[in-house]
C-alpha cells in the first residue's frame, strides 16, 4: 500500500523559515543585524527574512572552523567515528524528507515530486556514500630502496569554503560537504541568496547528528558580500565553487589576490546531444532529450541544450521532440503531478525570455513554446521551448541559457558532428546516440567533455566523477576523486639505518 501524499498546499501555508546563519553550532543573526527578504518563485509570496552575511560573519565562521580544525575535534577522530556521525546525518536528512523537500520547492520553484524523489534522497545518499568510503581508503607506500620508507599520505586541507548555486541547493551542498567533511576538514558554506533555507537546515541536522560545533558553518548572504569575503579570506585553505563561469573566474582572481587558496570550479555547460542516423530508436532519444533538458525547468548545468542531429533524420526527430513538449507544461510545483515548475526568480525568467527573443531575431525557428506561462500565479514560469534551424554561431547555441530552451542543429557527417559538438567554450557533458559500437566509441573519445553519455543521458550516479573540460571548470565532484580536492598530499621519507 502506498503512503498517502501530504497536502503540500496546507503544509506550505504552515511552513516556518529560519534564515539565521549557523556559526559554531549556534543559529545567529548577522553581525550587522541586516537581513534580506526571500520570496518564493512559485507565487511571489514572501517566505521570510534571511541574515545578510558580510565580512564580519564570514570571519566569525572561518574563526570557528579554524579553531575546530586546529583542536582536532573532528579531524583527529578515527575515520570510523567520523563515519558514524555522517551516517547519522544522512539518516536525519531522510527522516526530515518532507520538511526539506517542501523548503526546497518553496525556495527555488522545482516540483515537489522531484524534491522528494530526487533531491532529498540524492543528498542523503551522497553524505552516506562518503561516510561509508572514508574508513576504506588507504594511503601509499612508495617503492623505495631498502634503506628508506616513504609514506604518501593524504591530510585534510584545513578550512574549506564551499560556495554553491540555487539550482540543486541541497545536492550541490552535499557534493562539497560529503568529501570535505569525511576527510576531516572544517567547512564554511555560503548558499545562494536565491535558495538559502535547506543548507541552513542541513547544518542544523548535522549538529543534531553529533557533528562537533564549528566543523560546519553556514553563512547566507549575497555573492559579492558573503561570497567574496569567503573567497578572499586569508585563512581559508580551499574553495569548492559551483556556479557560473563568470563567477568562477572571480574565484581564481580572489585566490590570486589573497592567499593562493586552492580553487576548484564546477561551472556552466552547453552540452551536446549528438544523434546519428544509424540510431534506430529515435523516439527514445527524443523522450530522453526532452526529459533531461526540461527537468528542473532547464536549470541544470549538464542540460543537453544543444541537439546535433543528422540531416537525414532531422525532420523526423524534430517532430518526435515536439510531441514531447505538451507534457512539460509548467504547473503548480506543489501539485504532486507537476513535472515543470517555476524558474528561480524574475531575473532568471527575463534572462530566459531574452534568449528566446535572441533565437528568433537571429533566424532560428521556434517550433514550440516561447512565452511566459502562468503569469497570474504571481510566479515565474516559461513554456518548454524548442528552436529548430539553429546554427552553432547563434547565441542560443553558444551561451548557457539555464532555462527550458532546446536548440536543434543539423549535421552532414560524423566529422562535422564532432566539430560542432566540440565547438563550444564549455565541456561539461555530451552524448552520442548510435547503434554502431565503433562509431559510439570513436565519437565518445573525440568529444571534449567531462562525461560522455552513450545511448542514454543522465543515468550516472555518485560513484563516477562529475565536472568539466575547458570553461566548465576543473576538479571533480562525486566519486572517490572528489577526495583529491579536499586533501593535501604529503610525502614522509624515513631513513632506515642498516643497524
Ligand atoms: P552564480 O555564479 O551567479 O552564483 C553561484 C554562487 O556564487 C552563489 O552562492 C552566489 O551567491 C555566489 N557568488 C556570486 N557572485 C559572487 C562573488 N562575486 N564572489 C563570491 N561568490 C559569489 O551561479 P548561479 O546563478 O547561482 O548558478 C547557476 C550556474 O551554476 C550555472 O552556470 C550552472 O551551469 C552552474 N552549475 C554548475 C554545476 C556543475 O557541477 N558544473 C552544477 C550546478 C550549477
Amino acid at each position: 500500500m502506498s503512503t498517502p501524499q501530504p497536502d503540500w498546499h496546507e503544509r506550505a501555508v504552515a511552513a516556518t523559515f529560519d534564515g539565521r546563519a549557523l556559526i559554531d553550532g549556534v543559529r545567529r543573526d548577522s553581525a550587522s543585524g541586516e537581513t534580506f527578504d526571500k520570496h518564493s518563485p512559485i507565487d511571489g509570496r514572501r517566505l521570510g527574512a534571511v541574515a545578510r552575511g558580510r565580512e564580519a560573519d564570514i570571519d566569525a565562521a572561518v574563526k570557528a572552523a579554524r579553531t575546530a580544525f586546529d583542536d582536532q575535534r573532528w579531524a583527529g577522530m578515527a575515520p570510523a567515528a567520523r563515519k558514524k556521525i555522517l551516517q547519522r546525518f544522512a539518516d536525519k536528512i531522510l527522516a526530515a524528507k518532507n520538511e526539506l523537500a517542501l523548503l526546497e520547492t518553496l525556495d527555488m520553484g522545482k516540483p515537489i515530486r522531484y524534491s522528494l524523489a530526487v533531491d532529498v534522497p540524492a543528498t542523503a545518499r551522497c553524505i552516506a556514500w562518503y561516510a561509508e568510503a572514508v574508513d576504506k581508503v588507504y594511503d601509499e607506500i612508495a617503492p623505495t630502496p631498502a634503506n628508506a620508507l616513504a609514506l604518501v599520505t593524504r591530510e585534510p586541507m584545513g578550512v574549506v569554503g564551499a560556495i554553491v548555486p540555487w539550482n540543486y541547493p541541497m545536492i550541490m551542498a552535499a557534493w562539497k560537504l560529503g568529501p570535505a567533511l569525511a576527510t576531516g576538514n572544517s567547512v564554511v558554506l555560503k548558499p545562494s541568496e536565491k535558495s538559502p533555507y535547506t543548507a541552513l537546515r542541513l547544518a542544523e541536522l548535522a549538529v543534531e547528528a553529533g557533528l562537533p560545533p564549528g566543523v560546519l558553518n553556514v553563512v547566507p548572504g549575497y555573492g559579492p558580500e558573503a561570497g567574496e569575503a569567503l573567497a578572499m579570506h586569508m585563512d581559508v585553505d580551499a574553495v569548492g565553487f559551483t556556479g557560473s563561469t563568470r563567477i568562477g573566474r572571480r574565484m581564481l582572481d580572489c585566490a590570486g589576490r589573497s592567499n593562493l587558496k586552492r580553487v576548484f570550479n564546477e561551472l556552466g555547460g552547453k552540452s551536446a546531444f549528438v544523434v546519428f542516423d544509424d540510431f534506430a530508436d529515435l523516439k527514445r532519444a527524443a523522450e530522453t532529450v526532452a526529459g533531461s533538458l526540461f527537468f528542473n525547468q532547464g536549470e541544470s548545468c549538464n542540460a543537453p541544450s544543444r541537439v546535433i542531429v543528422h540531416e537525414r533524420i532531422a525532420d523526423a526527430f524534430v517532430e518526435l521532440v515536439a510531441q514531447q513538449v505538451p507534457q512539460y507544461a509548467p504547473a503548480d510545483p506543489l501539485d504532486a503531478g507537476t513535472v515543470m515548475g517555476a524558474l528561480v526568480d524574475e531575473t532568471q525568467m527575463k534572462t530566459v525570455l531574452g534568449y528566446i527573443d535572441a533565437g528568433s531575431t537571429e533566424g532560428a525557428r521556434c517550433i514550440a513554446g516561447g512565452r511566459r506561462a502562468r503569469a497570474d500565479s504571481g510566479g515565474y514560469y516559461v513554456e518548454p521551448t524548442v528552436f529548430d534551424g539553429v546554427t552553432n554561431g547563434m547565441r542560443i547555441a553558444r551561451e548557457e541559457i539555464f532555462g527550458p530552451v532546446l536548440s536543434i542543429i543539423r549535421f552532414k557527417d560524423e566529422a562535422e558532428a564532432v566539430k560542432l559538438a566540440n565547438n563550444s567554450a564549455y565541456g561539461l557533458q555530451a552524448s552520442v546516440w548510435s547503434d554502431s559500437l565503433n562509431r559510439a566509441h570513436r565519437v565518445a573519445r573525440a568529444l571534449r567533455a567531462g562525461t560522455v553519455h552513450v545511448n542514454q543521458y543522465d543515468e550516472d550516479d555518485i560513484t563516477v566523477p562529475f565536472g568539466g573540460y575547458k570553461q566548465s571548470g576543473n576538479g571533480r565532484d562525486k566519486s572517490l576523486h572528489a577526495f583529491d580536492k579536499y586533501t593535501e598530499l604529503k610525502t614522509t621519507w624515513i631513513r632506515i639505518d642498516a643497524s
